[in-house]
């Protein structure tokens, strides 16, 4: 396999394949429209409640869900046990140092608990934590500490047809303003920005925003589960950094901040894992003692020692220039097919995902009525791919009605991307007969991952009559 750094050859004329070829294969469930209509209905009308034997294309997340490499395998199996110092946390903690240039490493079991790790030793209730957009577990923990979460996006991010290839960035002049008023407690950058759409960050962003906060003695910390993928963004659009390796472009956005929180089921392609890493000794203390409590030995950290020996393989193979190229095609490949298939999606596409407009191609229904949510839904129904909705359900006030597509890393091949395509080429010609949803039972906090949803008739007041669907060829 080629290193960090080396570029494949005779890259103008082939297609970027899979840089990769099977070792391992897993069956893929078939069913029936009828069995996928009383899924649907037993699991209350929420993809998250559907058992996985249900779907036969799995796009709900790209978290936990990638194919572990041969080189991965292996080392699950020399994985150490060793309750205190064992080699595989030496292994784990000398990648990370490697990579953040950070000397305090502490590996938790996922991303959120280090959020929440963060959130109890370092938050207050009325602190401020400002970022260009918190992820939902973030923004939780956040808020469950009392604290207020602010997100600051660039505005380009609110307009899903704008090109612009930075749009994860966040907005400086708002937060120059802020500063001037309020002191937050932090600052969390989300590299890529996975709520906004999975957009990238601009180095240059992410150099303004750690100025800013550090002439002002507040720390940035960046969110950096998909680190590798924004590295390859800034790689490969971002003047001035196409020359520079994507190893080194990494380190540069780590250099830039105080400390990071990694999910590592993303761009550490492990199923199980996550971290906290910080060049601060004060808070590196505290964050310990409390890792103690609820997660394990700071050496293992809520862990068995092979998964940590699996994640600092990760964290090394997601960084492979060849992957990630292969990585950023595969989405591009998929929302273009989208986009033929008549489903408007959220431009440039972003690095793990498709995020596809669903306010837009469901205008007959009220953002209110779900729009994400229905054409998640019809997606299932159709062809038993899942997707999940990010709008109105998952954040209440949100203002774009997405569904997002997530492809899971080194998992499906292009085919499987041709069937998503040919199943919502179908979806998208019966668009104005998709009903809208309500909400008949909901949890007090993140309510996509359990509410119980209905079908909202469309004989309801208010709700436009539509068309009887068009013919389809299959039936
Ligand atoms: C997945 C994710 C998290 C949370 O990590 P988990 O491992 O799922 O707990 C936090 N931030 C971002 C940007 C993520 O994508």
């Amino acid at each position: 396999m080629a290193g960090p750094g080396a570029v494949s050859p005779d890259l103008a004329w082939h297609t970027i394949f899979e840089p990769f070829r099977i070792k391992a294969v897993e069956p893929i469930p078939l069913l029936t429209r009828a069995q996928r209509e009383s899924a649907l209905e037993a699991a209350g009308h929420n993809l998250f409640k559907l058992p996985a034997t249900a779907v036969t294309i799995d796009l709900l997340t790209d978290s936990g869900t990638g194919a572990l490499s041969a080189t991965q395998q292996a080392a699950l199996l020399l994985g150490d046990e060793s309750y205190a110092g064992g080699r595989s946390f030496q292994q784990f903690e000398r990648v990370v140092q490697r990579l953040t240039g950070y000397p305090y490493v502490f590996p938790v079991h996922q991303g959120r608990a280090a959020e929440r790790i963060l959130a109890r030793v370092d938050l207050k209730p009325g602190d401020l934590v400002v970022s260009n957009t918190l992820f939902d577990t973030t923004r939780a923990n956040i808020e469950q500490a009392g604290a207020i979460g602010l997100d600051l996006p660039v505005s380009s991010s609110r307009v899903p047809s704008d090109r612009s290839p930075f749009k994860g960035d966040l907005n400086v002049d708002e937060l120059v303003r802020l500063l001037t008023a309020q002191r937050p407690k932090f600052v969390i950058l989300t590299i890529t920005n996975n709520a906004a759409g999975g957009q990238p960050v601009s180095m240059a962003n992410i150099a303004a925003v750690s100025a800013c906060c550090h002439a002002v003695g507040i720390p940035m910390l960046l969110d950096a589960a998909r680190f590798a993928e924004n590295a390859w963004f800034v790689h490969e659009r971002e003047p001035g950094w196409g020359d520079t390796s994507i190893p080194a472009i990494a380190r540069a956005a780590f250099d830039l901040a105080d400390g990071c929180l990694l999910s590592a089921k993303k761009d550490g392609i492990s199923h199980i894992g996550g971290l906290f890493a910080t060049r601060d000794p004060v808070l590196a203390e505290k964050f310990r003692n409390e890792l103690i409590l609820g997660e394990g030995f700071p050496t293992y950290g809520g862990l068995a020692g092979r998964d940590l020996s699996c994640i600092a393989v990760g964290l090394e193979e997601a960084l492979d220039p060849d992957y990630l190229r292969y990585r950023a095609r595969s989405v591009a490949y998929f929302a273009e097919g989208l986009q033929r298939a008549g489903i408007p999606v959220v431009e440039p596409p972003g690095g793990h995902a498709v995020f596809c407009d669903a306010g837009a191609l469901l205008p007959h229904l009220s953002p209110d009525e779900l729009p994400g949510q229905a054409l998640a839904a019809a997606l299932y129904l159709e062809g038993g791919v899942r997707g999940v909705e990010i709008g109105r359900l998952m954040f209440p006030h949100a203002s774009l009605q997405l569904v997002r597509l997530a492809l899971p890393r080194r998992v499906y091949t292009q085919s499987h991307v041709d069937y998503v395509i040919e199943v919502a080429e179908r979806v998208a010609r019966r668009a104005g007969d998709i009903p809208g949803y309500r909400i008949v039972e909901e949890p007090a906090f993140l309510r996509h991952f359990s509410a119980v949803m209905a079908v909202i008739p469309p004989t309801t007041p208010g709700h436009s009559a539509s068309p009887p669907p068009a013919p389809s060829p299959a039936g």
